[in-house]
């Protein structure tokens, strides 16, 4: 088991910051994406720290709220889920050689294999654990990423390790449960790599069931694909994003247009206040030089609790009821935000973002801000900012 200490709890006396977690949001989307995902199961994914909302939380909710798996990248992630009592079917997917799938076979959680090295490993641990595997086989249909690729002349990769999943099957070694893949251009429902990639799959799965094999689960979909391709379902649906309540294509539509509740609202308070002149450098490098008089706020909350060094200048956060921006610089610790002639006092609540609806920006504001998705944005919120539960006993 990873001995990590359980996560600190918030404590005002040595915290300035924290992220507020709705765990009745969590819940809600998870009914949204199932209403969504038809009659097939859903999975909900829970890996990096369930998109930074708590792990053990997070997947506790998504369950409550009606998701049938859980999901994982990572071993470890899987085995604290399992610790914690988490009893729902488990897939973790992605692992580098020399993993050790015993404790992950003694558990039940299921495991993605994309390579041979990866099925010598699993059926190593059936030998120690003496208990048949549950395996699901990772095809590339197209985004040339983790996966047996099964594209291009020739035998292929994954036609090979289909092969050897059924002759281990066959001496009971181990059970194939599923066939996955994952998309390359999701978020782009027009895109011909989706049409692509689901014939591609649809060419894998008729391959593993000639092969002999019998997956219950054949599935796809991540957050995209189950808001905007709904016959990619298959089997099973395994969206992340947008458990958490944010867009996975904000293009297409925000979390409102599509019923989902963002489940964090970043939280901090004002440890500073100063009147200065126009003129007046701000931060490291004075990259923002105040132009008229103003009152700045000093947040203690910076690039090593999460929030983007490429948001300087850039990103806004709801201080007093108004939106103002962040003056200058992120700093490892801290921000400062020109707060122009609102009265604010040290102490005052700062929301770096949230749902959005009493005017805070929204984790897809900082990332328009900062030129990245709002996946990064809520993923990267670290351990300096203890998460606060609302809307449920998950925690
Ligand atoms: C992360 C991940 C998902 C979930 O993706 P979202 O875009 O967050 O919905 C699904 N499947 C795999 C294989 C993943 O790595």
């Amino acid at each position: 088991m990873p001995d990590e200490p359980a996560q600190r709890a918030y404590d005002p006396r040595v915290h300035p910051a924290y992220a507020r977690i709705d765990l009745a949001a969590i819940r809600h989307n998870v009914g949204v994406l199932r209403g969504l995902a038809g009659s097939a199961a859903l999975m909900a994914v829970v890996k990096a720290d369930a998109y930074g909302h708590g792990l053990v939380p997070g997947a506790r909710a998504a369950v409550a709220g009606g998701a049938d798996w859980l999901g994982t990248a990572q071993l470890g992630e899987a085995l604290e889920l399992r610790a914690a009592g988490l009893d729902v079917p488990l897939l973790s997917w992605l692992h580098a050689p020399g993993a050790d799938y015993v404790p992950a076979v003694q558990a039940d959680v299921d495991l993605g294999v994309s390579a041979p090295w990866a099925l010598a490993e699993v059926l190593r641990a059936v030998e120690v654990t003496g208990r048949p595997a549950r395996v699901h086989l990772k095809v590339d249909t197209g985004l040339a990423r983790n996966g047996a690729y099964a594209l291009g002349a020739g035998r292929t990769d994954y036609a090979d390790l289909v092969e050897r999943a059924r002759a281990a099957e066959a001496e009971g070694a181990l059970r194939v449960v599923g066939v996955f893949t994952h998309f390359a251009y999701a978020d782009a429902p027009d895109h011909p790599t989706v049409r692509a990639q689901q014939e591609a799959f649809a060419d894998a799965v008729a391959l593993a069931e000639r092969a002999g094999l019998r997956p219950d689960v054949r599935h796809m979909s991540n957050s995209a694909a189950t808001l905007t391709t709904p016959e990619a379902a298959w089997d099973m649906v395994r969206p992340g994003l947008a458990v958490y309540g944010l867009s996975p294509v904000p293009d297409l539509g925000s979390s409102a247009d599509y019923g989902l509740v963002p489940a964090m609202t970043a939280v901090a308070r004002v440890a500073t206040v100063k009147r200065v002149p126009a003129g007046q450098g701000v931060s490291y490098g004075h990259t923002f030089t105040t132009r008229r008089p103003t009152t700045l706020a000093d947040v203690p909350v910076g690039y090593a609790d999460g929030v983007p060094r490429h948001a300087s200048n850039t990103g806004e956060v709801l201080l007093g009821g108004h939106r103002r921006p962040v003056a200058g610089r992120v700093c490892m610790d801290q921000i400062v935000v020109d707060a122009g002639d609102l009265p604010v006092a040290c102490g005052d609540e700062v929301v770096l973002f949230g749902p959005g609806t009493d005017g805070e920006p929204t984790a897809e504001d900082w990332a328009q801000a900062s030129g990245t998705i709002s996946y990064e944005i809520v993923s990267r919120y670290g351990p300096r900012m203890p998460r606060v539960y609302t809307g449920g006993d998950e925690a």
